[in-house]
């Protein structure tokens, strides 16, 4: 099947004018395609898979995603935030028991250690904040998924035939897309690489992770249900 992201984009003024050959997917109309929409979950991936390739589906407006995926980068930065509380009180507390007992084993320091090292990796992970590389990093992602990079080694399937077993393609591992380099992502988001790598690389991975499984996933559901349509057009 071809990939349903070009079934959405058929539903797009330009093309519908041109409706007649459909080449490859001769059984299916835009209303088949729009009505095995309703078929993927709603939720982030399906708006991002919409809004990229058949905007008129999309139930949100492009600001109304834009807000849909800072709350989730915004609930993930205070879980972090959370993390890292936490793991400083129970420091704390730690240190102050030893210091009650006024006795401090090879256990009990090493007990502090790893909570010092858990305090410090939880630190680590606290995403820096900046209001206007957080909107570019949601605009460059969104961008990047946009445009795909697809894989060399599997041709954007995600799989390759070994020996006529199915694995999954160990260069974009499964994904079908290759991301975009450091260096890339730095100019878009309007930074130098060094700064990106420091700063900011830990957030624009999540957030690219996210976003890219999400749309994947609504993909994949999609083409589930455009298959039965198939199916029982044929029949
Ligand atoms: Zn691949």
């Amino acid at each position: 099947m071809a990939d349903v992201r070009e079934l959405l984009a058929r539903l797009n003024p330009a093309h519908i004018k041109f409706d007649t050959g459909r080449g490859g997917m001769p059984q299916l109309t835009p209303q088949d395609i729009a009505a095995a929409l309703a078929f993927v979950p709603k939720g982030m991936g399906r708006e991002v898979l919409t809004r990229l390739w058949w905007p008129d589906g999309a139930r949100l407006s492009r600001a109304e995603l834009d807000r849909t995926i800072s709350n989730i980068v915004h609930a993930e930065a205070g879980h972090r935030v959370a993390k890292v509380h936490m793991a400083r009180t129970e420091l704390h507390i730690a240190q102050e028991d030893v210091l009650r007992r006024n006795a401090s084993t090879a256990r009990d320091r090493a007990q502090i250690a790893s909570l010092e090292r858990r305090y410090h990796d939880a630190k680590a992970k606290v995403w820096p904040y900046d209001p206007a590389t957080h909107l570019a990093v949601r605009e460059s992602v969104l961008n990047e998924i946009a445009h795909r990079n697809l894989c060399d080694t599997c041709g954007g399937r995600g799989a390759l035939i070994l020996e006529q077993l199915k694995i999954s393609c160990p260069t974009c591992r499964a994904a079908g897309v290759l991301p975009m380099s450091d260096r890339g992502r730095a100019t878009r988001i309007g930074r130098d690489v060094s700064t990106y790598r420091e700063r900011w690389k830990c957030l624009y991975e999540w957030l690219y992770d996210q976003v890219r499984d999400a749309e994947q996933q609504a993909a994949h559901e999609l083409a589930r249900a455009v298959s039965r349509y198939e199916v029982s057009g044929a029949a």
